[in-house]
């Protein structure tokens, strides 16, 4: 017999498990809600840990969702804090905590989110390292990230790139490091990585582009990293963002399905019909694209965590949901929406090139992606070209959003 039984487990207290709450609730008021949550904090949204908070634009109790913890009692849900799921058994439904807890479900939802990757160098684990995802990271970093403060920022992913720029704008010397030729390689096309990188450089931020910290050693209170290139940064403060990898621990003891992240359905159960899972750590078939992938941005995390929720208590729907990201980079701002996957083909339309236009990332003379770059609230025009998969060439794309 387990400890306790709930209508509703929730295993992860990101904004994709805080999200799934909503959804149960819209479709069912009264099922029992058990909300685990590693974290000492209750469930926030991250984006403002790189930019909002940085940028004085917001506090950090108005970063949580639903604002305030009434949230959770409104809602009728016992939240657990600072607690962590180690076991999980299907056949019973029954999840085991760390506090050797057993605790019954008729339905789970795993949204364990995922874990920063670490520097696999030495002294790639030494104390004080921000390896930069949590609430944490930004109340401890903060007070450090003082005006002539010195930080290497290693990796030139969103994180590098977000953590760079708000810690520049608080007066904080930056040297960058990172494998790509040019900024946020991944997703931009390397013309405007390389215009960005510049725009760093020019603000006075140290760019080291084709190289990787190879070790981090603490002399004093100075970290000294070493590079690939031989170059030798001392620092104050070390932030890495290096990606993440997807938290499946849990569903692979059970016997999950599991292939770069938790598989779903398009009703997103896992390969067991009583456990869902949603947010950073669930593979799933995008219908627009017509691929089954992992989307690790706020928007598809808020969503599918919602219609999670509501799948759990009933309501069998779909997950279309085509979510967007957004990134502001000093005055480079941007929205993008589908497959913005810089080895595809792309096409800049540009009315200022470099600052304002719109990338449309193809393949196969289909469109897959777009990128809006400051321009705004055509979130929606994106995605019907791209639902529409019909082939375009350039020709017809200019000025098809603008
Ligand atoms: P990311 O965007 O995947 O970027 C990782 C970066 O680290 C890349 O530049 C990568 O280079 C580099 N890298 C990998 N191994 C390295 C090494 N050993 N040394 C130096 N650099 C290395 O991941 P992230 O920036 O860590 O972000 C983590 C997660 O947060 C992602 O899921 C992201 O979607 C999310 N996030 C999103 C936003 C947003 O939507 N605006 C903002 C912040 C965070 P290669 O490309 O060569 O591998």
């Amino acid at each position: 017999m387990p400890d306790a039984s709930y209508t509703y487990v929730i295993v992860g207290g990101g904004l994709a498990g805080a999200s799934a709450v909503r959804g149960i609730r819209a479709v069912d008021q009264d099922g029992s809600i058990l909300l685990i949550a590693h974290e000492r904090v209750r469930p926030y949204n991250r984006p403002p840990l790189t930019k909002d908070l940085w940028f004085g634009k917001k506090e950090v109790e108005g970063i949580f969702v639903g604002k305030t913890p009434a949230f959770y009692d409104d809602n009728r849900v016992e939240l657990r804090l600072e607690t962590t799921a180690v076991a999980l058994d299907p056949r019973a439904k029954v999840v085991r905590d760390d506090q050797a807890r057993t605790i019954g479900y008729d339905k789970l939802l795993l949204a364990t989110g995922g874990m920063p990757r670490a520097l696999d160098i030495p002294g790639g684990d030494l104390a004080g390292i921000y390896y930069y995802r949590a609430l944490d990271d930004y109340v401890t970093l903060r007070p450090r990230a003082t005006a002539g403060a010195t930080a290497t920022v290693i990796g030139g992913g969103f994180i590098g790139s977000e953590i760079a720029a708000a810690l520049h704008t608080v007066g904080v010397h930056v040297t960058m490091i990172y494998p790509d030729p040019s900024l946020v390689a991944r997703v931009f096309p390397e013309r405007l990585g390389r215009r960005l990188q510049e725009r760093y450089q020019e603000r006075g931020i140290t760019i080291l582009a084709g190289d990787a910290p190879t070790a981090i050693e603490l002399s004093g209170s100075t970290y000294v990293t070493r590079t690939k290139n031989g170059q030798v940064v001392g620092s104050d403060l070390v932030i890495a963002g290096i990606g993440i990898r997807p938290a499946t621990g849990l569903a692979e003891q059970a016997g999950l399905a599991v292939e770069n992240g938790i598989v779903v359905n398009d009703r997103l159960h896992t390969s067991h019909p009583a456990i869902y899972a949603a947010g950073d750590n669930a593979s799933f078939p995008y219908q627009a694209l017509g691929m089954q992938t992992r989307v690790e941005h706020w928007d598809h995390a808020l969503n599918m965590g919602k219609q999670a929720g509501r799948n759990m208590a009933g309501a069998d729907e779909p997950y279309h949901y085509m979510p967007y990201f957004f990134s502001d980079l000093f005055e480079f701002g941007y929205e993008a929406v589908g497959e913005v996957d810089a080895r595809l083909d792309t096409f800049a339309d540009w009315t200022t090139e470099g600052e304002t236009g719109v990338i449309y990332y193809l393949r196969d003379g289909y469109v897959r992606g777009v990128m809006l770059c400051n321009v705004w609230e055509k979130l929606d025009a994106a995605r019907a070209l791209i639902q529409r998969r019909e082939k375009v060439s350039p020709e017809e794309l200019k000025g098809a959003i603008s």
